[in-house]
């Protein structure tokens, strides 16, 4: 690794023209990126070695974080950073005549995840390396990531996201560790010395093949690995099925089908149908994962009675919940363990998160698939069924009521939770209020039964990405002011209350918000061609698109604001730009409507001389990681409306308070516990409380069609959906959001929460005219953001859940052969 500037410039130089053979000065910016990242990626090498020197040596637990989703976003910026030599290479490249973001800007983004729960493997990924623990991720290797949104006439159109096409500096192909998944076929049993065999005959056989990423963490030389795995066939899999003629077009075909497994992430949140192909994806990841796992802690020739004490396998949500019988499986069939002993050390060994209470996002899948494709792992589910349900009825005999709703197999459908609940030592939630939700209603009969597996371990974000990288300006004056102890642990932040008076410190904040907000402000022209004031307030929702995050709510917000202006244009108001940017799920027709409707506001407003200099409407593209980093360090206020009880927990709320924006939200998910850091004064917080929302399911007295009759400006915003005027093109353009409104009742309560929305952005717009009262409150928010640092929520998990330990040894001493 090079130590200085100048090192670096001429490893740099020589390695470029060793590569490419061409003088640096016909380097292209998409070369300097790929042998910089290259370079780096190389440089890590030794350290990677001896981290995994250093785990096996140690023979101590360590923990896999299997997703289907990992949103990493670029490494590039945040190698450099971890690395510690980011201005070092920031300036050396300069000086060789390349800006670092441009270079930077040449990575495409591994979007291989939805929204925040990929982005939360993601920051949970940096935070085990920096912090030393033996963590490493598991996940799928997508050929195409999550779809790239473009908006033409205002409607979402998504295009395929190939993220590789230009390579994949980062990863290593790792043929020699690929390992055999089987599908389909039919059991077959025999007895041998008493003891049942079971043997999956005719079965398609596939190899999973590992690529591994390097996560380095912070400024102290270790190195985990993420883990993606690739589904191939191979002529060897496939010997003599497909002769003659006719064969070889077989084969091909063939080779496509099983390629599919990994070809894509499926675009969708929290809707998952029944689909065959991604139940293939989730068994391809847990048998592969589960085989590397079992292959490495077979080497140290202990038994398996010790496999808990070794090994923790975590799963993000219940996507991953097949880990448990296949683990039952290999145990049972491979090591010829009994039932009670494998049941034993795999219950102990699976750790469960809990993502969402949405009974639509709730995994089930029905049987006759799951027989089918996995004939074996199906056959176990239901014996894992059959003794919980027994243990069910000798607990609460006659209770049938319970027992129907805690089964694990139930009206040929298999309930994931359920699986996953059962079959491991450990249940959390992901915010207070959402393990609370969990544990008194919609897991109620579960937590009675197991109460001291339900735990909470409310998210949290890496600062390194969402801060250092994101905002360095803000980062350097924290360290000015500060000294470097935040960096290490986050909760030093709080240091930052001495300061949210004091007027200089205020001047600097503000100042590095406005560059932040002026760099948005050029993104936002250059892109899309709308001039916005970097002066007016910044008020921004950048989320996936869903019917319960309530951008409905936001936008008849604005479309309220353009008709008073309309009908007043003295109207006195702050300058606002409402910044929007969101997928939709490619088939969540209400999503891409409202996605519409804030295009053709947008388009209304921006282009009316009565009110373009007081509302500005930007719908930014193709939201993503990248994206988030530019958009967040510039944002005033957060929007963060959830309806409550819906948000499990956010992580989109911590980025915008660690970077000084004031959040406008309801009480839900972690806001919650943001509202206790900071309190009234610094947080606005209006609408329904949770215990409100769900009162009103139970009881049905909710009636949309009354509350809009009631108010009349949603008597009015609700017919400009449906008749020609200012935000339609055609009647009944809005038809389904109307409905929605109207005929279903308004399943999100927009129309209640609207008066509070409305009077508490008034609120805003008032505080904000002073900017040092705005700023002190930004300044506290700031201050009480560590204690959403993923650093923190990884040791609770380390502590309470997985029980490890960081590495304590320097690795950067060892000897390497
Ligand atoms: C953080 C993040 C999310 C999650 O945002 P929420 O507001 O918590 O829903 C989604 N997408 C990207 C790209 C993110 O960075």
């Amino acid at each position: 690794m090079f130590s200085n500037k100048e090192e670096f410039k001429e490893q740099f130089r020589l390695r470029l023209i060793g590569r490419l053979g061409i003088p640096l000065a016909e380097a292209r910016a998409d070369d300097v990126y790929k042998i910089l990242g290259s370079m780096i990626r190389e440089y890590v090498g030794k350290n990677w070695a001896r981290t995994n020197q250093a785990y096996k040596e140690r023979g101590e637990k360590q923990v896999y974080y299997f997703s289907l989703e990992f949103l990493m976003g670029r490494l590039l910026g945040n190698n450099l950073l971890n690395l510690g030599v980011l201005n070092m290479v920031r300036e050396g490249l300069s000086e060789l005549g390349w800006g670092l973001e441009a270079i930077e800007a040449q990575e495409s983004d591994a979007g291989l995840g939805n929204g925040g729960l990929g982005r939360l493997a993601a920051c949970f990924m940096d935070s085990l390396a920096s912090l030393g623990y033996a963590g490493h991720g598991c996940g799928i290797r997508y050929k195409y990531g999550l779809f790239e949104q473009r908006i033409v006439d205002g409607n979402q159109v998504e295009l395929p996201d190939y993220w590789l096409q230009k390579g994949n500096v980062w990863e290593v192909r790792r043929p020699e560790k690929k390992v055999e998944v089987f599908f389909w076929g039919r059991v077959e049993s025999r007895e041998e010395n008493g003891r049942l065999i079971f043997e999956t005959k005719d079965a398609e056989k596939i190899w999973a093949v590992p690529y591994d990423i390097p996560l380095i963490g912070y400024r102290r030389g270790n190195v985990n690995t993420l883990r993606i795995w690739s589904a191939e066939s191979g002529l060897d899999l496939a010997a003599g099925h497909f002769s003659g003629g006719e064969g070889y077009y077989k084969y091909l075909e063939y080779s496509r089908s099983i390629e599919s497994i990994s070809e894509f992430l499926y675009p969708d949140d929290s809707n998952e149908e029944g689909k065959r192909l991604r139940l293939k994806q989730q068994y391809f990841l847990c048998s592969a994962g589960l085989q590397s796992i079992l292959r490495t802690y077979d080497k140290q020739q202990l038994s398996y009675d010790h496999l808990p004490d070794k090994i923790a396998i975590h799963i993000n949500d219940t996507h991953p919940t097949l880990v448990i019988p296949e683990l039952m499986r290999i145990l049972i069939d491979v090591k010829g363990m009994g039932w009670d002993e494998a049941w034993d050390i795999t219950s102990r060994t699976v750790a469960y998160t809990n993502h969402t209470i949405l009974s639509e996002a709730l995994e089930k899948w029905p049987v006759p698939m799951v027989r089918e494709l996995l004939p074996r792992v199906y056959m176990i589910i239901e014996e894992i069924n059959k003794r919980f349900c027994a243990m069910l009825l000798e607990r609460y005999p006659g209770d049938e009521r319970r027992m129907s709703e805690m089964a694990i197999i139930y009206g040929d459908q298999i309930r994931m939770a359920n699986l996953a609940i059962v079959g491991s030592y450990s249940v959390n939630g992901v915010a207070a209020l959402h393990t609370e939700i969990l544990k008194q209603r919609e897991m109620r009969p579960f937590h009675e039964l197991f109460p001291d597996r339900f735990n909470n371990k409310t998210n949290g974000i890496t600062h390194r990405r969402w801060l250092m990288h994101a905002n360095p300006e803000l980062a350097e004056l924290y360290k000015e002011t500060l000294g470097e102890a935040w960096v290490h642990d986050p909760r030093g932040l709080t240091g930052l209350l001495q300061y949210t008076g004091n007027s200089s410190f205020q001047q600097r904040v503000q100042d590095i918000k406005q560059n932040n907000k002026r760099r948005l402000a050029g993104y936002i022209l250059s892109r899309q061609g709308i001039s916005v004031d970097p002066l007016s307030i910044f008020d921004v929702q950048v989320k996936r698109l869903h019917g319960y995050k309530r951008q409905l709510l936001n936008i008849m917000h604005i479309m309220h604001l353009y008709n008073e202006l309309k009908e007043n244009s003295a109207r006195d108001m702050t300058p606002r730009t409402f910044i929007f940017g969101a997928k939709a799920a490619p088939g969540y027709y209400l999503a891409k409507q409202i996605i519409k409707l804030i295009n053709n506001v947008a388009d209304t407003v921006n282009h009316d001389p009565q009110a373009r200099d007081r509302i500005k409407v930007v719908f930014l593209e193709n939201y993503s990681v990248s994206l988030a980093e530019l958009i967040i360090p510039a944002a005033d206020v957060s929007e963060q409306i959830s309806t409550a009880g819906k948000e499990a927990s956010g992580t989109g709320n911590m980025k915008f308070m660690m970077n000084g924006a004031l959040t406008i939200g309801t009480m839900d998910g972690a806001n919650v516990e943001m509202h206790e850091m900071v309190g009234d004064r610094d947080m606005f917080i209006f609408g329904l409380r949770a215990e409100q929302v769900l009162e009103y399911y139970r009881t049905g007295g909710y009636s949309a069609r009354r509350k809009s009759e009631e108010d009349e400006r949603l008597r009015r915003l609700l017919g400009q959906m449906i008749q020609t005027g200012p935000f339609t093109s055609h009647e009944w353009e809005f038809e389904a959001v109307y409905r929605s409104l109207i005929d279903h009742n308004d399943e999100y309560f927009v129309l209640e929460d609207f008066a509070a929305y409305v009077d508490t952005q008034a609120q805003i717009d008032q505080i904000y005219r002073d900017p040092s009262d705005w700023t002190g409150r930004a300044i506290a928010n700031m201050a009480h953001a560590g204690k959403f640092a993923s650093d923190c929520t990884i040791r609770q998990y380390a502590d309470d859940i997985w029980q490890i330990r960081p590495l304590d040894e320097d690795i950067s001493s060892r000897k390497v052969y």
